[in-house]
C-alpha cells in the first residue's frame, strides 16, 4: 500500500474514499501507522442497497462454479500476499509473528475448503408416494452483513466470507476499527480476483457504531453474521428484531481447563501457557480458567507459574517474544485495573504488569495468575481478554464438571487426563461449543465452532457453516403416477 496507507471503503467493485480520515496506531509502539476513512449510515445504506440489487439481478447466487472460481482465486492472492499480510497484522494487531502467520495459513485454508464445498450444496429428494416428490431445496440466504472484531481480523472475516460467498449470499462487511489496514490489504485480494462480480463484496469502516447499527437496522440486509462480545451481540439481536434477521453470533467465551491429578503435567502446562497466552490471551477460546484437582494444586500451580514466569513479552516481529503486545493503552490499563483487583478477592500466583523500559511505551503486560475460590466473583464470571488466568480447584468429577459449567458462558474447555473413558465422560457433560482432550485451541477449517448459551448462536466452520447462510426451500410435485 505505500508509504503511508490510507484503508478506503468498498462499493460495487470501487474504492471510495473522501473525507475525515481517523488513524491506525501501531499498539506495540504507539506509532501511526496509517489511516482509514470512516463511512456513515448512509454509505451502509447504499453498500447494502448494491448488495440487494446484486443478489436479485445477477447470476450469482444460481452460479456455484463461478462463486467456487472466485474462492480458489482470492485463497491464490491471500497466499502470495501472506508474508505482507502477516507483517501487517503484526504492527496493527499486536501479535506474534507466527501467530499472525498462522492466522493467514488458516484462512488460506478455510477459504480453499469453501470453495471445494460451494460445488456441493445438497438438498434432497424424497418420493413420498409414486409420482410425489418433495424436494428440499437449499438456496442462498440472500445480503449478509458481516461484523469483524479485531483480535483475528483475517480469520475471522474469511470464516463468515467464505461460507457466505459459497452459498451464494452477497455481502456487506463492517471491519474493526482497531484493525482497518489489516482490512484493507485483504479487501485489495479480493479487489484482484478476476472472477468475482461487482457489488457481491462490499465494505464499510466506522470507528463507532453507526455504521454496525445501520445494517443491523436494514431491510435491505437478511443475515447479519457477528463476531464480537456477549454484550454486542445481545444488541446486535435486539436490533434485528423488528425485522426478523436471521443470526449467527459467535461471542465471547470464558473457556475452562480442567486438569485431574492423572494428567500429564508437562502436555498440561505446555498447552495451557500456550491456551491461555496466545495473542496475549485476547482470543474467546483462550483458557481463561485453571479447574485443578486438589490433590495436584500445589505441583500444577509450581509448574504453571514457572511456565508463564518463562513467557518472554515483546513486539511481535521479534522471534524471541513469547506473546506480543495487547491492542490498545485502553486494555493494557483495564487488564492492570483486574490484577490489582484480583490481590483483593483473591491470591496472586504471579503478579503480572507492565514491563520496564522501552516496552512500557506500548500495551503491554507481563502474565498474571490468582487464586481464587469464589464462583460468584466477576473475575470468575466475566470474559477478562487478557493474559490474566484464575486457578480454581475441586475435589471430584462432579465438582469439576459443576464448577466449569457455572458460567454463563459455554464457547470452549478443555480436560487433561491420561484416562479415555473419564475425558470422554467430561466432555458430555461440559456445556460448550468445542472440548478438546489433552490440548487446548485447535481449530480448523473442517470442525465447527460455535457457542452455548451467552457465547453464541449457529456454528461456523465445517459443513454446518454453510447453514447460517442459506434457506431451505420445499418444492413439491405431483407428476402423477409413474
Ligand atoms: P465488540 O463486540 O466490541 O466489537 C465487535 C465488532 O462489532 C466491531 O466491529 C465493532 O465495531 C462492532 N460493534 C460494536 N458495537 C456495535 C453495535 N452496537 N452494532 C453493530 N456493531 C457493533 O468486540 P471486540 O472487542 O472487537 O472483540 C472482542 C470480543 O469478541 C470478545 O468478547 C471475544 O470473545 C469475541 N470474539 C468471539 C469469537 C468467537 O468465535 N466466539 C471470536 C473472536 C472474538
Amino acid at each position: 500500500m505505500g508509504g503511508s496507507p490510507t484503508a478506503l471503503n468498498y462499493l460495487n467493485g470501487e474504492w471510495i474514499g473522501s473525507g475525515p480520515t481517523a488513524e491506525s496506531v501501531n499498539p506495540a509502539d504507539g506509532s501511526v501507522l496509517g489511516r482509514y476513512v470512516p463511512g456513515s449510515k448512509a454509505l451502509a445504506d447504499q453498500a447494502a442497497a448494491i448488495a440487494r440489487e446484486t443478489f436479485e439481478r445477477t447470476a450469482w447466487a444460481a452460479s456455484p462454479r463461478l462463486r467456487a472460481a472466485v474462492l480458489y482465486e482470492l485463497a491464490d492472492r491471500l497466499e502470495a500476499a501472506k508474508e505482507e499480510l502477516a507483517d501487517l497484522i503484526v504492527a496493527e494487531n499486536g501479535k506474534l509473528r507466527r501467530e499472525a502467520l498462522g492466522e493467514m495459513m488458516g484462512s488460506i485454508s478455510e477459504t480453499r475448503y469453501y470453495a471445494g464445498l460451494a460445488r456441493t450444496v445438497l438438498g434432497r429428494t424424497l418420493e413420498t408416494a409414486p409420482g410425489n416428490f418433495s424436494m428440499m431445496n437449499r438456496e442462498p440466504a440472500g445480503v449478509a452483513a458481516i461484523i469483524v472484531p479485531w483480535n483475528a481480523p483475517v480469520t475471522l472475516l474469511i470464516r463468515s466470507l467464505g461460507p457466505a460467498l459459497a452459498a451464494g449470499c452477497t455481502v456487506v462487511i463492517k471491519p474493526a476499527p482497531q484493525t482497518p489496514l489489516i482490512h484493507h490489504r485483504v479487501m485489495q485480494c479480493l479487489h484482484a480476483c478476476p472472477s468475482l462480480p461487482k457489488g457481491v463484496v462490499n465494505s464499510v469502516n466506522e470507528n463507532g457504531i453507526e455504521v454496525g447499527a445501520a445494517l443491523v437496522a436494514s431491510d435491505d440486509i437478511d443475515v447479519i453474521s457477528f463476531t464480537g462480545s456477549s454484550r454486542t451481540g445481545k444488541r446486535i439481536m435486539a436490533g434485528a428484531a423488528p425485522n426478523l434477521k436471521r443470526l449467527s453470533l459467535e461471542l465471547g467465551g470464558k473457556a475452562p481447563a480442567v486438569v485431574f491429578d492423572d494428567a500429564d503435567l508437562d502436555q498440561a502446562c505446555r498447552e495451557l501457557t500456550n491456551g491461555a497466552l496466545m495473542m496475549a490471551g485476547q482470543i474467546c477460546i483462550a483458557a481463561a480458567r485453571f479447574l485443578v484437582q486438589k490433590s495436584i494444586e500445589k505441583e500444577f500451580t509450581d509448574r504453571i507459574r514457572a511456565a508463564f514466569s518463562a513467557v518472554r513479552v515483546g513486539p511481535g516481529r521479534d522471534p524471541e517474544s513469547g506473546m506480543g503486545s495487547l491492542i490498545d493503552h485502553d486494555n493494557r490499563t483495564r487488564i492492570c485495573r483486574l490484577i490489582e483487583q484480583a490481590g483483593d478477592e483473591g491470591e496472586l500466583v504471579l503478579k503480572g504488569g507492565v514491563p520496564d523500559g522501552p516496552l512500557s511505551r506500548g500495551a503491554f503486560v507481563t502474565p498474571s495468575l490468582f487464586r481464587i475460590d469464589d464462583l460468584h466473583s466477576e473475575l470468575v464470571q466475566e470474559e477478562l481478554f487478557g493474559p490474566i488466568v484464575s486457578i480454581e480447584t475441586f475435589e471430584d468429577e462432579l465438582e469439576a464438571v459443576t464448577k466449569a459449567n457455572a458460567t454463563k458462558y459455554g464457547l470452549a474447555a478443555s480436560v487433561f487426563s491420561l484416562d479415555i473413558n473419564r475425558v470422554m465422560r467430561v466432555s458430555r457433560a461440559i456445556r460448550a461449543g468445542t472440548v478438546w482432550l489433552n490440548c487446548h485451541s485447535r481449530l480448523f477449517a473442517e470442525g465447527e465452532t460455535g457457542g452455548y448459551r451467552h457465547s453464541g448462536l449457529g456454528r461456523l466452520h465445517g459443513v454446518e457453516g454453510l447453514n447460517d447462510f442459506l434457506e431451505t426451500k420445499h418444492v413439491y410435485l405431483e407428476a402423477g403416477a409413474v
